[in-house]
């Protein structure tokens, strides 16, 4: 099958029994629940762009197996060109969503395609696990599926080591059979969990996992329906509002979900690697899937970038501000996190190479600069908002209001020089959607968040930095001081 229509994408969803719980209720078919199915509809909307006869040949490419077109998020790089390509149909997607939709499905589709083109990884100490890698991929590929995944194991308490595995909490390995591992525990947080066809589940923590052999270290995929599987949501932050009170909110929520493993059967054909925490904690790294999923994530973040940015200049425009100095000098910091972004992206496509698996991978310094950047970079930019705002945030009567008794001083009183007051108004509900509503504070917590605890990706960044380089040059320096000479080392 080629890549799918929005259409062929609610079908799986409705076709696939899952059990999902929303405010305490079994949610019967999430894209019809009010508070998932717009959400739905967005990642619909996502998937019918590949068929837009316009857009077709920039989202897609030729299925090396069926010839078919299939998504082209889904493409193992050989080149630098692969690797524009693919992010250019990512920022696509990503700019569909004004950034909003971190887990759109090509967050987990270059980590599968990663994963393939290193198939040799997961072989090496049991060759079936290689071919499993390799043919799920295609699977997914061919039938353009959907992934959420969830990485960390809940947590009870945090021990001197900093390991997270509670017996009775954490996902481990309760036995295995001739059909496969039966696996029991929970693990968060499966964003876009009641909207994907399968959930991939991988390794809690880079390097937190103790050595050895362990029942908690698990590579695997299922899908959603799966019996014992179940997701239980937070509550939905789509208020069941018009697109005009609550902008974002009513378009975008993709859900975050605990999700409860009660004796889940994984068949061994689904199973990528087992117990080998070597393995486990290397794969990220050694498979470069880290780098790609970051990819995605630069391009996710150019587009959030762009977007903030805009509402930036228009909020300043519509309160006459955008020449004093302090609002320039506002905008001119989001313009520069706009400019860093698309910067080190670009960067790490010029400076790609390929790996020992063949795979054309990102430089990972920039890119994964991209990811720790944005941490920061994104709870400044809402605060920069609130900041070129002020009490216009909460100048914002609803869609009701307009069309209320209020009306004419509505219109007379909340105009600018710039904007009449619908205009206004509007503007300001989408600013305080991504500055101050709950769907606006889930997405700094995600930046803050989603690729990991930042002292980690501090520390990972630190790892992987060519230190020595800049070491050098200052003991050049110092030496050549000594000498009384120049510090130019050429
Ligand atoms: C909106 C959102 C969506 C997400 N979606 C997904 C998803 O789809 N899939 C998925 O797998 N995960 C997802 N995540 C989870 C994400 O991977 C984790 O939040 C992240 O890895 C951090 O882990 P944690 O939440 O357990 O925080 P913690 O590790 O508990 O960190 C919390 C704070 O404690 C600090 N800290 C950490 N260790 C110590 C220590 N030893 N001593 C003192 N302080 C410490 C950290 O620096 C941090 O500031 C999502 C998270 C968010 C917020």
């Amino acid at each position: 099958m080629p890549a799918r229509t929005g259409r062929a994408y609610l079908e799986g969803l409705r076709d696939q029994e899952r059990e999902v719980w929303l405010r305490g209720e079994r949610v019967k078919d999430v894209t019809t629940h009010p508070g998932l199915a717009n959400g739905a509809r967005a990642v619909a909307a996502l998937y019918d762009m590949q068929g837009e006869p316009s857009l077709c040949d920039e989202m897609t490419y030729a299925s090396p197996s069926s010839g078919d077109r299939v998504g082209l998020s889904f493409i193992i790089p050989r080149t630098r060109e692969d690797l524009e390509r693919r992010r250019a149909m990512m920022l696509r997607w990503a700019r569909r969503t004004c950034g909003m939709m971190g887990r759109s499905p090509d967050f987990m589709n270059v980590t599968f395609a990663a994963w393939a083109g290193a198939a040799g990884y997961f072989a090496q100490n049991r060759p079936e696990f290689g071919e499993h890698i390799r043919r799920y991929y295609e699977h997914i590929r061919e039938r353009d599926l959907t992934l959420t995944h969830a990485l960390i194991n809940l947590q009870r308490s945090r021990t001197a080591s900093g390991l997270n595995l509670q017996e009775g909490t954490a996902l481990s390995v309760v036995r295995e059979t001739d059909a496969g591992i039966v696996v029991r525990g929970a693990r968060i947080l499966a964003t876009l969990g009641p909207l994907a066809d399968e959930i991939a589940v991988y390794s809690p923590r880079m390097s937190e996992m103790a050595r050895g052999d362990s029942p908690f270290a698990l590579n695997f995929a299922i899908p959603c329906g799966t019996p014992g599987l179940k997701f239980l949501c937070r509550e939905s932050f789509d208020l069941g509002r018009s697109h005009f009170d609550h902008p974002l909110g009513s378009r975008f929520e993709e859900m975050d979900c605990v999700v409860f493993f009660d004796d889940v059967l994984v068949p061994w054909e689904r199973v990528f690697l087992l117990g080998d925490v070597d393995l486990i904690n290397r794969t990220g790294a050694r498979t470069h899937s880290m780098a790609h999923s970051a990819h995605q994530g630069a391009a996710k973040n150019i587009a959030k970038c762009e977007f903030v940015l805009g509402v930036g200049l228009l909020v300043a425009e519509a309160l006459g501000n955008a020449q004093l100095p302090h609002s320039e000098e506002r905008l001119a910091e989001l313009m520069q996190y706009t400019e860093l972004m698309k910067a080190c992206t670009r960067a790490a496509e010029a400076d790609a190479q390929l790996d020992e698996w063949g795979v054309m991978c990102p430089a990972e310094v920039p890119i994964e600069m991209t990811r720790n950047l944005f941490m920061t970079a994104y709870p400044r930019m809402v605060e920069i908002l609130q900041l070129l705002g002020s009490s216009s945030f909460m100048i914002t009567p609803t869609e009701e209001d307009l069309g209320g008794p209020l009306a004419p001083q509505i219109e007379q009183y909340l105009a600018t020089d710039t904007a009449a007051a619908r205009d206004r108004v509007k503007l300001f509900r989408l600013a305080w959607d991504i500055a101050g509503t709950s769907f606006g504070s889930r997405q700094v917590l995600y930046e803050r968040f989603f690729a990991g605890d930042p002292l980690a990706r501090a520390r990972f960044v630190g790892g992987i930095y060519p230190k020595a380089e800049v070491m050098d040059r200052v003991r050049a320096f110092l030496r050549d001081d000594a000498e009384g000479g120049s510090a130019e080392t050429g």
